[in-house]
């Protein structure tokens, strides 16, 4: 019991940002912690790349569409015992998930996404040039394969036969570094309603800026918002 208050300050020392946490944990751990432990430090996180579009008022939205915002609802220094505040947003603002019911009143919606194409290998593709059915045979693209398309936010590079032959390929998901998958143009719509009818979702306002063309892995999660047609997501990539 007396060891306890000097292995505290040996790990405030070597590892200050862990002080709180370590704190809690040696207190109710009688063992002796070895620096092995702590190999990670300072992130554990380091290998993957934060591919989500940050949420805040002043984010660029899809014309129309309604702007992010943020509201204090309780403020600690206004006196208030906490911090709350108020979300309203769209449901494809930021980074976001195309459910099938953003195109078909009877399609799927964002609840019942499907996590198996949302977690698991990736592959980002830059493309610069508009991309067809020849350049998606030419990059092999594979059944069941996750494509995120790198394009410095163009939204007219991805042509609608390109979408078709995805379609015909049978790809689990194919994502964008665009506020949308398509412009907002009988093309566009076209993209949208071909992927999004046969049952492949979009994932759009990724930030592939920090991202070189790859091979990843991905992991992906919406929210659960019951009936949504779109909903914000948290993505992520570590190489493979
Ligand atoms: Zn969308």
């Amino acid at each position: 019991m007396m060891q306890r208050p000097e292995r505290k300050r040996w790990i405030a020392f070597r590892y200050p940002r862990l002080n709180v946490c370590l704190s809690s944990f040696i207190i109710h751990h009688s063992f002796t912690l070895h620096p092995s432990l702590f190999s990670c430090y300072p992130s554990p996180m380091t290998d993957w790349i934060d591919i989500s579009t940050p949420l805040h008022p002043g984010l660029p939205v899809w014309p129309g569409d309604p702007p992010f915002k943020i509201r204090s609802l309780s403020s600690i220094s206004n006196g208030a015992a906490f911090n709350l505040s108020e979300i309203a947003m769209s449901s494809h603002a930021g980074t976001h998930l195309d459910a099938p019911r953003h195109c078909f009143d009877n399609g799927a919606p964002a609840e019942s996404a499907p996590l198996d194409s949302l977690i698991g290998p990736a592959r980002v593709i830059e493309i610069a040039e508009p991309v067809g059915a020849p350049e998606i045979d030419w990059l092999r693209i594979g059944q069941g394969e996750r494509v995120l398309f790198k394009t410095g936010g163009r939204m007219d590079l991805l042509l609608p036969e390109a979408a078709e032959r995805l379609v015909t390929i049978g790809v689990a998901l194919v994502g964008i570094d665009a506020l949308s998958i398509g412009a907002g143009d009988e093309a566009g719509d076209f993209i949208h309603r071909t992927l999004l009818g046969a049952g492949i979702w979009i994932l759009e306002t990724l930030d592939l800026s920090q991202v070189s063309p790859g091979d990843y892995d991905l992991i992906c999660l919406p929210l659960k918002i019951i009936g949504a047609d779109g909903v914000p997501a948290r993505a992520v990539l570590r190489p493979r």
